[in-house]
């Protein structure tokens, strides 16, 4: 009873004409009342396009944003700013972030509490990379990524949420985490979850993140634990976004 959720990562690509015509392509491709929420997340500049163009019922987000409330902080962009701007949501935590961007777990949590603070949905992004997953590490780094915020705003804060599992061997390499391998650490988050409190749990969605496409959307999608996904490049098309959303 969880309702899936289909959201395109555009990452650093498009243009202002990009956004314009993928927002038609949508509002003429997808049903009216589809049964599923649909999202995308542009880059800051693109926003704005994005959210006066798309049709009723598509979420749009950022990509990132910044985990202070104003002031001189240049380049950055605050979690008001956005909702101002019509904003549903915002990616938090992503892996490229993670990584070329140094963000570490606390600041991630930081980010996620502003997201909330201002009536955004958070998407927490975890994952572990090739060298953790064969090591066994997988559980544990995932864990602490999300335990990290819940410290920070308790898991009432964290189901006000959405958790994306993107293992970091698996975005754009074209290898696909298998729906069991996917599954598993689903499984592992939410009983992990439960523990804790178990409403949450079983109400909170988590995506599949990771070389997700129209050919294996459908194995992830029924997978009990699987509530949608955060695609990368098959969001930047419009046929290729539409042939994943025809699976959810
Ligand atoms: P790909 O779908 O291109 O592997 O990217 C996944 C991702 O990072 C979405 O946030």
């Amino acid at each position: 009873n969880r309702k899936l959720l289909v959201a395109g990562n555009w990452k650093m690509h498009g243009s202002l004409a990009f956004a314009r015509d993928m927002m038609a392509g949508l509002k003429s491709g997808l049903p009216n009342d589809p049964g599923f929420d649909v999202a995308v997340f542009p880059v800051y500049i693109h926003l704005y396009e994005v959210i006066n163009n798309k049709p009723e019922g598509i979420y749009c987000g950022a990509q990132n944003l910044s985990e202070y409330d104003d002031g001189a902080v240049t380049g950055e962009v605050s979690a008001a700013m956005l909702q101002d701007l019509g904003c549903d949501m915002v990616l938090v935590g992503h892996s490229e972030r993670r990584t070329m961007h140094n963000e570490q777990s606390a600041e991630v949590a930081k980010k996620f509490a502003q997201a909330i603070k201002h009536n955004l949905t958070p998407v927490l992004c975890v994952g572990e990379s090739l060298v953790q997953r064969q090591s066994e590490q997988t559980f544990a780094v995932v864990w602490q990524q999300i335990q990290a915020v819940i410290d920070e705003v308790g898991m009432a804060g964290l189901a006000s949420g959405v958790i994306a599992y993107e293992p970091v061997w698996a975005i754009g390499t074209g290898e696909t985490a298998s729906a069991a391998q996917a599954q598993e650490v689903h499984q592992f988050i939410r009983s992990q979850l439960a523990s804790n409190d178990d409403t949450i749990a079983r109400r909170i969605r988590i995506l599949y993140g990771g070389s997700c496409k129209g050919s294996n959307a459908h194995e992830l999608f029924s997978m009990p634990d699987v509530d949608g996904g955060l695609i990368g490049g098959a969001s930047l098309t419009v046929r290729d976004f539409l042939a994943i959303c025809e699976q959810a």
